[in-house]
């Protein structure tokens, strides 16, 4: 289903009830995990119910879209908080640090750089996951589990606030190990904020630690294919 026939408040309480159920059998609690609303693709106009219901954690993958509907929607709600979730290439570094409250998608060091200057000039200063590349996929981002270590080490001395770890998994691998893997990288260099989970794993992510699962088809619905080319 896409589009106006789709329930998005109660698709979203579905969501939060599917996390406090998977959070109580693992010993958690709901609270302790944030929904990040992944709003990529859709209009204004279908992020509205999703405000207007009480959410204000939305994830975008493209800084120059989320650029077209966010800084309006965030002058109609002041507590917003919009994370980066897609790749950051550095010459859009600066707009992201502009408009982004975190980036969940650090993974190089020259990245690092670029952003630790940009959020000196801008006096702006939004939380940093880095992202890690667990299933070591060629055409994925993210820095490889063997040297997620450095790469941490890089961004706490470049002045970067970094929280904690990301991950997706491979599409046709079973996450849990992926899960585990972030967890224990995050374990060891002394970070307790895992984004990991998405509509179709998110339940798994939170027994395996997640503090944040980035959801959305299974609130907003299918998104549209991409204009074929
Ligand atoms: C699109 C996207 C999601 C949400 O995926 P769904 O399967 O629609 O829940 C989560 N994380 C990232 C990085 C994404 O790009």
């Amino acid at each position: 289903m896409t589009g106006d026939d789709i329930d998005v408040a109660a698709n979203l309480a579905d969501v939060h009830a599917a996390i406090a159920d998977a959070a109580r059998d693992a010993g958690r609690k709901g609270d302790d995990v944030t929904l990040i609303a992944v709003s990529k693709t859709h209009d204004a106009a279908h992020i509205l119910p999703v405000l207007q219901a009480g959410h204000r954690v939305f994830g975008e993958n493209r800084v120059q879209e989320a650029e077209t509907k966010w800084p309006d929607l965030k002058q109609q709600f002041a507590d917003i908080e919009l994370h980066l979730i897609g790749p950051l290439q550095t010459n859009k570094a600066k707009n992201a640090v502009a408009l982004f409250d975190v980036i969940q998608t650090v993974d190089r060091e020259k990245l690092v750089h670029v952003l630790a200057k940009e959020m000196t000039k801008q006096d702006r200063h939004p939380a940093c996951f880095v992202q890690v590349n667990t299933g070591e996929e060629a055409q994925k981002a993210g820095v490889l589990p063997d040297d997620t270590d450095g790469l941490v080490a890089v961004a706490r001395e470049a002045g970067l606030n970094v929280v904690g770890l990301m991950c997706i998994p491979p599409f046709d691998e079973e996450p849990s190990m992926h899960f585990a893997l972030l967890r224990t990288i995050a374990e060891r260099n002394g970070l307790d904020r895992l984004s990991m989970g998405m509509s179709g794993d998110f339940p798994v992510a939170v027994t395996f630690g997640a503090t944040h699962v980035r959801v959305g088809t299974a609130i907003f619905g299918h998104r549209a294919p991409p204009p074929s080319a």
